[in-house]
């Protein structure tokens, strides 16, 4: 039996966004985020994966471990939520400190959505993707998931440009509770 997902964004979608977040002692969840996540884990039975552009590496302002110590700090505050992501994903580079090759893997990128799919046997075809950037809802279209922008974080901004560009994506939320709404509605045909 395959899987299916919600493919996250972390920064301004999960947790508050300062802009190469590094201090795990300064990770706020935003409004919504660990209701709509325990939602889309209970109701819906979906993975929760994040994929992450973390460039913060590449310009030598973040390392490996402080990423992943926030990534563990929002499974730690998730607790009170009773869910937990299932995997996160991230891309360290930059295109003006690394190689065309390196950079293969960032967003809009679909390259860490294969290889999340291939390492937990996700079926694309009913999964989802949630991002605050125009970055996150070009990389769920191309990978053929459902898009789901957040008005949290960048997302205000993200919808003007999206609009412009006659870009939509397939559900315009609040927050991750909101968007739980919509793929519940969506993903088990409930109204
Ligand atoms: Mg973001």
């Amino acid at each position: 039996m395959p899987n299916y997902a919600i493919f996250l964004d972390r920064d301004g979608t999960i947790n508050e966004d300062p802009g190469y977040l590094g201090d795990s002692n300064k990770v706020v969840l935003l409004p919504g985020a660990g209701e709509g996540l325990s939602l889309l884990k209970k109701r819906c039975n979906l993975k929760l994966i994040v994929i992450s552009n973390q460039s913060g590496i590449a310009r030598g302002i973040l390392t490996d471990e402080m990423v992943k110590n926030i990534n563990n700090k929002i499974n730690e505050l998730l607790q009170k939520f009773n869910v937990q992501i299932d995997d996160f994903y991230y891309c360290p580079y930059h295109p003006e400190f690394s190689s065309e090759e390196e950079c293969r893997c960032r967003k809009p990128s679909t390259k860490l959505i294969k290889e999340a799919a291939k390492d937990h046997n996700i079926d694309l075809s009913k999964s989802y993707f949630i991002g605050d950037m125009v970055t996150d809802i070009e990389c769920g279209k191309n990978a053929g998931l459902k898009t789901i922008l957040v008005k949290t974080g960048n997302g205000k901004k993200s919808l003007d440009v999206l609009k412009m560009q006659n870009n939509l994506p397939s559900f315009v939320a609040q927050n991750l509770l909101d968007s739980f709404n919509f793929i519940q509605n969506d993903f088990l045909g409930v109204s």
